[in-house]
């Protein structure tokens, strides 16, 4: 059973007060809270066995090593890999990113092509470019409709035998559109290019199966799925893991080191130099097993209940635009109201305890389709109800009445 007052009590940061207001947290897009589950793990981390992993011979170094290596089989486990060495740890999507990017340098040609999509947030478009600049490769969007919506027919018009890379964010963080990435893998495979998705605004609602996908890489970050921030995991193929050249140097990812030669680790170790977000890691496996223990059938139902209403009651107020209309879409409401700027809005429903993001969210490219400076942003988590919302929408009310 499904009961939102209990799993609010999960979380100690909800029963705050914001300018003397219950707090309503509705910026889950941007970053998760914490149950006291994951707290406790921190905390035992700390008191009780925090030490360097992988080197040491004693005993709190061998605990640390242990737990941290039952975090990335957890999160194996979690995204169905193959091996628990195709799970690299990173300190986030953005990470993960960065890593292939850089790696595909050494494997790209002037005149290759990959493919981002019209809906990414900065943080898959920026890497991409970098890498089109080292390597001559050309960079082709795939454009989004009015609905918020990547047109597939122009996706295909843009593959053939130059496309190299696909690189697709799984749900839009700006908009909440569920993009068909089973379709864009298949058909880019069917031209050989190989494909990674960004599922930082996915993991939260979704519990992604990389095995059916036959994804080749998949990112995520453990801040925006009830976990710590700094950490995240990049899953890759073992076959694609073993093409890329390691990202950074340092301690951890070596075989053996001399002055004229040093040889690698093997996986995962290649990709994770220097010391690692240990107790980040540990409580990242800690956030997945607390939303699994609630199970994600019955997050994605609630939270396209609460979207569903919020939607209805946010749309009878007089001038409300919502931006991302998709038929597909998770619980991510973008609007705005006419003639009023959305960092405006933003700060007076603070100032009724009601945390919500104003802005371009990481996706300035969306904005100008839209041709505005930016939107206000409700995203809804499992642990919110149908009362924070009627709150929204009568602070958004007086918003209105007090900017008009
Ligand atoms: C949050 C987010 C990112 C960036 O994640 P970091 O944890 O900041 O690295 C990338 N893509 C999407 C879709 C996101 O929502």
């Amino acid at each position: 059973m499904f009961n939102v007052e209990t799993i609010r009590k999960d979380f100690p940061i909800l029963k705050r007060q914001v300018n003397g207001k219950s707090l309503v947290y509705f910026d889950n897009a941007a970053t998760s809270q914490t149950p006291q589950q994951v707290i406790d793990v921190i905390v035992d981390y700390y008191s009780n066995y925090n030490a360097n992993i992988h080197r040491g011979v004693h005993t709190l170094s061998q605990e640390a090593t242990d737990k941290y290596e039952q975090a990335r089989l957890k999160i194996q486990k979690h995204f169905n890999a193959k091996a628990s060495h195709e799970i690299i740890m990173t300190s986030g999507t953005t990470h993960g990113i960065n890593l292939v990017a850089s790696g595909f340098t050494a494997l790209l040609e002037k005149g290759d092509e990959i493919i981002v999509s019209a809906l990414e947030h900065h943080s898959n478009i920026v890497p991409w470019q970098m890498l089109c600049e080292r390597t001559g490769a050309i960079l082709k969007v795939i454009p989004m409709n009015d609905e918020g919506e990547l047109v597939m027919s122009a996706y295909t018009d843009l593959l053939s035998d130059k496309t190299k890379l696909v690189f697709v964010n799984h749900i839009s963080n700006a908009l909440g559109t569920i993009n068909p990435i089973e379709f864009i893998i298949q058909k880019a495979h069917a031209v050989g290019a190989a494909v990674l998705i960004d599922g930082a605004q996915a993991c939260p609602h979704v519990k992604p199966d990389v095995q059916a996908l036959d994804v080749d890489f998949y990112v995520a970050s453990a801040h925006k799925m009830c976990g710590p921030t700094g950490v995240g995991m990049l899953y890759g193929k073992e076959e694609w893991l073993n093409k890329l050249p390691p990202y950074q140097g340092g301690g951890e990812m070596i075989a053996e080191v001399t002055f004229e030669n040093t040889t690698y680790a093997d996986l995962p170790h290649k990709f994770e130099a220097g010391t690692p977000n240990i107790c980040g890691g540990i409580a990242f496996g800690a956030a997945i097993d607390y939303m699994n223990t609630i199970g994600f059938d019955k997050i994605a139902a609630y939270e396209h209940e609460l979207l569903d209403y919020a939607t209805a009651e946010l749309l009878k107020i007089e001038g409300l635009k919502i931006y991302g209309t998709a038929k597909e879409k998770t619980s991510v409401i973008s609007f705005n109201l006419e003639g009023i700027h959305p960092y405006d809005v933003g700060t007076l429903l603070d100032k009724m305890g009601i945390a919500v993001r104003t802005g371009h969210h990481c996706a300035q490219p969306i904005m100008n389709y839209f041709k505005i400076p930016g939107t206000i942003r409700a995203s809804f988590a499992f642990y919110n109800t149908k009362e924070e919302i009627d709150a929204l929408v009568s602070a958004t009310k007086k918003a209105q009445l007090m900017l008009s």
